[in-house]
């Protein structure tokens, strides 16, 4: 069998879709600027993904999580598309009721909070807020006692990206005592909320989490002065790739645990799902080197490759997920890099930080130099929310729709 020379658009093939690529030849052809990294965001994707949501998860009303991206016209197309938010501050509060969002469709879903902030939540109307500890619980009780209270209980996947089970959640014996407590203090809890991990994989912890759910709301029942519990919210964890594994596991365990029970109302806190895969970053190779010397422990040479962005900027995910990014190259003007043998290159951010390293061992198909672009997929999710000005680099990013929002 002869093997075709991969061309440019079949080595490519499905990782960019042919309408991102569009937009990034034509931002190439007619940018003005000095040359920034810049974003091509889907809007079809969104719209895609509430799609899969409706269909799969028909019962569970989405709250998408502002922490993990936060761009304005991004939360526009969210809110256009009847999708609800989570938000943990103030500032995250403002931003979605400043493009008009119901303060009814917001819940403040931090379960630690500045005090001004629970106070503004207040003035503006959100009434949902998640509590976690017996502090929480005082604090809202002083400054917001009519608040719909959710109490966050503990769940993990171990296998997740990003682990939130130490620091936030209560286990069973001590969310029974904070039921109790706050009984006593009349402050009505309505909700049982938890979060399984963000990146996660594991299906079974949401089967886990929805156990323990049952097993708390149980209890209230038996409390002298129970509370009036009638939302369950099941947070995020979920990711374009687990999305139909995790699916079918979760409309099991409502059924299994709740199944019997009328009128609970459902919610989730999906963050990455909807924004992770919606966004491409392109950056600038500034420049390269390839070094002749041998090095001791490999017998190849290596060749650096600069970026304009890095870890301070849209690259933290490196860091904090470890996630391995693996660009496409592309020439000046956008067109796919795909002549001669692999090549490997370690990535470096443009900071003078010697931590800023994006990749190493980075196979790319020829050779990439300065004035080439690279386009890395799947980066919505906790990247421009964590960048920073660091050594007078920009942290704002512009971005590019690829088609109509
Ligand atoms: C970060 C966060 C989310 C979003 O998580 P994803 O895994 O990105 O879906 C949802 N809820 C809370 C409380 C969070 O802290």
């Amino acid at each position: 069998m002869v093997w075709a020379t991969p061309s440019d658009s079949a080595r490519y093939t499905g990782v960019l879709p042919s309408r991102i690529h569009r937009a990034i030849r034509e931002h190439l052809t007619h940018y003005s600027d000095d040359g920034n990294p810049f974003f091509v965001g889907d809007p079809d994707f969104i719209r895609q993904q509430l799609d899969r949501w409706k269909k799969q998860l028909p019962f569970i009303d989405p709250f998408f999580a502002v922490k993990c991206n936060n761009n304005r016209e991004f939360l526009e197309a969210v809110r256009k598309a009847g999708i609800n938010f989570d938000c943990a501050s103030k500032e995250e509060i403002s931003q979605v009721l400043d493009l008009g969002v119901r303060p009814e469709q917001v819940i403040f879903a931090s379960p630690r909070k500045t005090e001004s902030h629970i106070s503004y939540a207040k003035s503006q109307g959100i009434l949902k807020t998640v509590i976690d500890s017996e502090d929480e619980l005082y604090k809202v009780k002083e400054l917001f006692p009519t608040a719909q209270v959710f109490v966050r209980l503990w769940a993990d996947d171990p296998s997740s990206h990003v682990r939130l089970c130490d620091k936030f959640g209560l286990h069973v014996e001590e969310a029974k005592h904070l039921l109790g407590l706050a009984s006593k203090l009349e402050v009505n809890i309505t909700g049982l909320c938890f979060h399984i991990g963000s990146g996660a994989s594991d299906p079974e912890a949401y089967d886990q989490a929805i156990r323990l759910t049952r097993e708390i709301y149980n209890y209230n029942d038996i409390l002298k002065h129970k509370h009036c519990i009638t939302m369950i919210d099941i947070g995020g964890g979920f990711t374009n790739a687990n999305f139909d594994k995790f699916a079918p596991v979760i409309r099991a365990a409502a059924e299994r645990y709740f199944g019997s029970e009328p009128g609970i109302q459902w919610m989730a806190e999906p963050g990455r799902f909807f924004s992770s895969d919606a966004f491409y970053l392109v950056c600038r190779v500034i420049g390269s080197s390839t070094n002749r010397k041998y090095s001791a422990e490999s017998d190849k040479p290596k060749s650096k490759l600069f970026v304009n962005d890095g870890l301070y900027q849209n690259f933290l995910n490196v860091l904090i997920e470890k996630i391995t990014p693996a660009p496409i190259p592309l020439t000046s003007r956008g067109s796919f890099i795909v002549e001669g043998q692999d090549q490997a290159y370690t990535i470096w951010g443009q900071t003078c930080c010697g931590i800023d390293r994006i990749s190493c061992d980075t196979r790319l198909p020829g050779v990439v130099q300065r004035g080439d672009w690279l386009c890395y997929s799947s980066m919505g999710a906790y990247t421009n929310v964590t960048a920073s000005s660091f050594n007078g680099f920009v942290s704002n990013t512009e971005v590019i729709w690829a088609t109509k929002l």
